[in-house]
């Protein structure tokens, strides 16, 4: 069977590799001029940058897990995060450790420290108006010293970095980079793999899917102790800092400090994180209507399914869909 997958992120890198792994000719056309999605990472001033965020592999899937172990060799970077907060610099999620630096705080008093001014910047609407399936998320006390930000029993970043990781995956795969939308529609398919966002398949025929964006600021400073600071406070614009020399331990003096500033999606820059609210769900469901009576067309990965999705769930995803689908080719043992 002749398949398109549209997008080389995640879900369309998994996709192809399990399309070709079970004898179907695939082609992928990816709109950027590289591989990897949002989990891009590239070699900037001697340090791995990870572009779009901090990107760290964590599930308990074991499936998914060896999956990824096909195309790197993982290390754990013990991603641990601080939280930068008016009553000081603690670890988060809330733990013994941050009870000790600010003494012991109720599930309210952790929700304002942390959760309030942060996911306003976030958002960009007041607290009050976050829904409450994004409020009800807030992560909760955390009993115990363990101070990493995962606790899965697996994680890691590939050594060679996640770019690298794509590139394996997708070798011997044809993929056309910078393609525009003639490219994929007049390509010459029996099935189409879609992983882009779900209103642009149906070219905003139901109106336009909303997302938060970020834009990235990049600096050469010194080497950090915290490998990411969470700007739980008012007074920094920004909401996360990452030195990215932690991911691969680099023993180095100089590192690059990106910084996230959250802003909307304004067609231009990139789709980052769906807005569960205002009239996203109800159009969304109406695009998910209309996608489920495609015939030959499979939806996948954050984009299509408009949901945030960690990078196992995504994985997941596209081997079930694809695999419980018209297209029995995963072993399931
Ligand atoms: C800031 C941030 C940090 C994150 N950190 C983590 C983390 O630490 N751990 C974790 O597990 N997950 C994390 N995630 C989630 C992770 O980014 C996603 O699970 C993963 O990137 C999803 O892959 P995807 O292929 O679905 O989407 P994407 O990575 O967005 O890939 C989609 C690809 O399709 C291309 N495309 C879209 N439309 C078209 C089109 N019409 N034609 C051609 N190409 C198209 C895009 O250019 C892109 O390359 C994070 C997400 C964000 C936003």
């Amino acid at each position: 069977m002749r398949i398109t997958v549209v997008g080389a992120g995640l879900a369309g890198a998994v996709a192809a590799r399990l399309l070709v792994d079970a004898g179907h000719q695939v082609e992928v056309f990816e709109s950027r001029e590289n591989v990897g999605g949002n989990c891009f990472d590239e070699w900037d001033r001697g340090v791995l940058v990870q572009r779009f965020g901090p990107h760290c592999f964590h599930t308990d899937k074991a499936e998914v897990w060896e999956f990824v172990n096909r195309f790197a060799t993982f290390r754990d970077p013990n991603f641990c995060v601080v939280a930068n907060t008016q009553l000081g610099v603690i670890p988060i999620p809330f733990n013994d450790v941050s009870a000790e630096r600010v003494g012991e705080l109720s599930p309210e008093e952790i929700r304002d420290l942390l959760f309030v001014d942060y996911s306003e910047k976030h958002w960009g609407i007041p607290w009050a108006e976050i829904p409450s399936s994004i409020t009800g998320r807030v992560p909760k006390r955390r009993e115990g010293r363990d101070c990493r930000y995962h606790l899965d029993r697996w994680q890691g970043i590939p050594t060679e970095g996640f770019t690298r990781m794509f590139e394996t995956m997708l070798e011997g795969i044809p993929v056309h980079l910078g393609c525009g939308e003639d490219d994929w529609r007049g390509a010459k398919a029996d099935h189409v793999v879609f992983t882009g966002s779900l209103d642009d398949y149906f070219r905003r025929a139901l109106g336009t899917l909303e997302y938060r964006s970020l834009e990235f600021e990049y600096a050469t400073e010194a080497k950090r102790e915290h490998f990411q600071i969470n700007e739980c406070n008012r007074v920094n614009p920004w909401t996360r800092a990452v030195d990215h020399s932690h991911w691969l331990d680099q023993d180095v003096e100089w590192t690059v400090i990106g910084r996230e500033y959250p802003c909307e999606w304004d067609g231009k820059n990139v789709r980052m994180y769906p807005k569960p609210f205002g009239g996203n769900p109800e159009r969304f469901r109406r695009y998910w209507e209309a996608a489920k009576a495609e015939q030959d067309v499979t939806f996948v990965g954050r984009l299509a399914t408009y949901k945030y999705l960690d990078m196992d769930d995504v994985v997941a995803q596209v081997m079930l869909r694809l695999g419980e689908g018209k297209y029995p080719m995963i072993d399931k043992e």
